[in-house]
């Protein structure tokens, strides 16, 4: 049976990816993010994959933004069963020039907009005894880097609220599950790779060699479709005994 899905972030890089996937299993896509051409994308994966799909411009930093989402959801799709927090930022500096202003957006988005969303879909998925909370976490969720103190602090914070929904849901059906990607080659990492390169004087190739893939024992990018498969699996009905996990796709950084 087809599922009504929420993907925050999903006009670029990893949520794109995820969308497609749950699109080519024929659920419904509620699409999200800041990209202009949005609706255009909602709009073509319709036509595509003959779902209903819906897209609004929602900024995630604030639960007014995030309630909108998931009204519009509700509104378009009926009922929602799987809820995708994806939408991310980074910025990346020491400890003691972070500005503040770029901590607390990092903390609203990336960590908090999950907890909003998931805080509006809840009582409902537990009432309808299905539901599926899959929360695009990091391998930086469960290691550091320096120069990333709000990026690992919010991506910490997501798998607790990972655990957390999982215990709660558990009695209805509703699991709660992260994926902790390393490295992927989507709009977020390739603006790093570019201000790198500036930084340190080196050409891109050099930045993605020494830098960027150090830490992964596997050197390359890990691919969006792997990411989006690993979402679907989360998201089947037969999945229901995984609950309050966290599943790496990192490469082999974290084996070390
Ligand atoms: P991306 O920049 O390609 O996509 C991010 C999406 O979030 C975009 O659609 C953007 O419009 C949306 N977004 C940004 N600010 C928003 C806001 N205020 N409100 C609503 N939407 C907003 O980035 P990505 O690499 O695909 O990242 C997706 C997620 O995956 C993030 O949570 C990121 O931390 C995580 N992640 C990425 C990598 C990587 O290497 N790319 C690795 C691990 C985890």
């Amino acid at each position: 049976m087809s599922k009504n899905v929420i993907i925050t972030g999903s006009t670029s890089g990893i949520g794109l990816g995820v969308a497609e996937a749950f699109a080519k299993n024929r659920d419904n896509v509620i699409f999200n993010g800041l990209e202009p051409n949005g609706a255009e994308i909602a709009a073509n994966y319709a036509e595509k994959y003959s779902i209903k799909t819906g897209f609004i411009h929602s900024n995630l930093m604030t639960p007014e933004g995030v309630q909108e989402l998931i009204n519009y959801s509700y509104e378009t799709l009926g009922s929602i069963d799987v809820l995708v927090n994806n939408a991310g930022i980074q910025h990346v500096s020491p400890v003691e020039d972070f500005p503040i202003e770029k901590y607390h957006q990092i903390i609203a988005l990336n960590m908090n907009a999950a907890f909003y969303a998931s805080k509006a879909v809840f009582a409902k998925m537990k009432a309808q005894g299905f539901g599926r909370i899959i929360n695009i976490s990091s391998v930086h969720g469960i290691r550091a880097s320096e120069y990333k103190s709000a990026y690992v602090m919010a991506k910490h914070g997501v798998i607790g609220l990972t655990k957390v929904l999982a215990l709660e849901g558990a009695l209805h059906n509703v699991t709660s599950n992260a994926i902790c990607p390393g490295y992927v080659k989507t709009p977020l990492v390739e603006g790093q790779i570019a201000d790198q390169a500036k930084a340190h004087h080196m050409s891109e190739n050099e930045v993605i060699e020494k830098i960027m893939l150090k830490k992964q024992a596997v050197k390359s990018f890990i691919p969006v479709e792997k990411i989006a498969e690993m979402a679907l699996f989360l998201a089947a009905e037969n999945a229901t005994s995984i609950s309050g996990a966290h599943f790496v796709l990192d490469g082999g950084w974290s084996a070390q």
